[in-house]
């Protein structure tokens, strides 16, 4: 094997398993998001083990409790920022800032639009209504259908899945949805709940006992926010 092709090799292994720059919960429970420890501390954050899936040794879960952005400045991602946002004072990538608000700043939508029952199935857009309904301004936008023909790689085919977006945009990271990826779990007989995925982790009611989302299974990394469910809860439907 040529060097080349061997540095090739780890380049492609590391990045299957690592998140980096992506959210994850931190110390006090803040939003981190995980990086190299050093790039961390050279930004004046700490961080704590084991809360980025599949981090490599030195990538971890980078926070900053303060910052400087008014009395209350927090690094924060910055759809989840109830006030104003601050950039170049905070760990990580572009997108976490410093937050002058210590409010939790998430949603704030207007009702977004649901489809109508037909190739997205009863269950689906009964699903989608009940939770919408349950957190009202915390979903954007819901998708079901996909391009794409039943049965197929996803309950999406089927019309048998919604995607809920509760960040700001598409590949936009946000915290905002664990509170509700938890609430479908909990309302698992109500919605006739298949599986509920956020954050890179899966909870199957079928094989997985009641439990707060950080000890649900981690799930390998897909390559983006989107593709990781940072941006959106998956939910499938039975
Ligand atoms: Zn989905």
């Amino acid at each position: 094997m040529h060097l080349a092709t061997l540095a090739l090799f780890f380049t492609s292994v590391a990045n299957v398993m690592a998140a980096t720059n992506e959210p994850c919960i931190g110390s006090g429970g803040r939003a981190g998001v995980c990086i190299t420890t050093s790039a961390c501390s050279s930004a004046g954050g700490v961080t704590i083990s084991g809360a980025c899936p599949a981090d490599p040794a030195n990538v971890k879960c980078c926070t900053k409790a303060t910052c400087a952005n008014g009395s209350a400045g927090n690094c924060r991602w910055q759809s989840d920022c109830g006030g104003t946002s601050a950039s170049g004072l905070c760990p990580g990538p572009a997108q976490m800032k410093c937050c002058s608000s210590a409010a939790t700043g998430f949603g704030g939508y207007s009702a977004p639009s649901f489809p109508a029952v037909g190739a997205c199935k009863a269950v689906a857009v009964n699903g989608a209504k009940a939770l919408v309904a349950a957190w009202p301004g915390r979903v954007r936008q819901i998708y079901c259908t996909r391009d794409c023909s039943c049965p197929g790689t996803s309950d999406h085919c089927c019309g048998k899945a919604i995607d809920f977006m509760c960040s700001d945009g598409g590949g936009v990271p946000t915290m905002s949805g664990r509170q509700l990826a938890e609430w479908a779990m909990n309302n698992r007989a109500k919605l006739n709940l298949k599986y509920v995925i956020w954050g890179q982790r899966i909870w199957n009611p079928s094989v997985d006992g009641v439990k707060s989302w950080p000890s649900w299974r981690s799930m390998k990394d897909r390559g983006d926010v989107t593709q990781n469910h940072w941006d959106h809860v998956h939910v499938s439907f039975k």
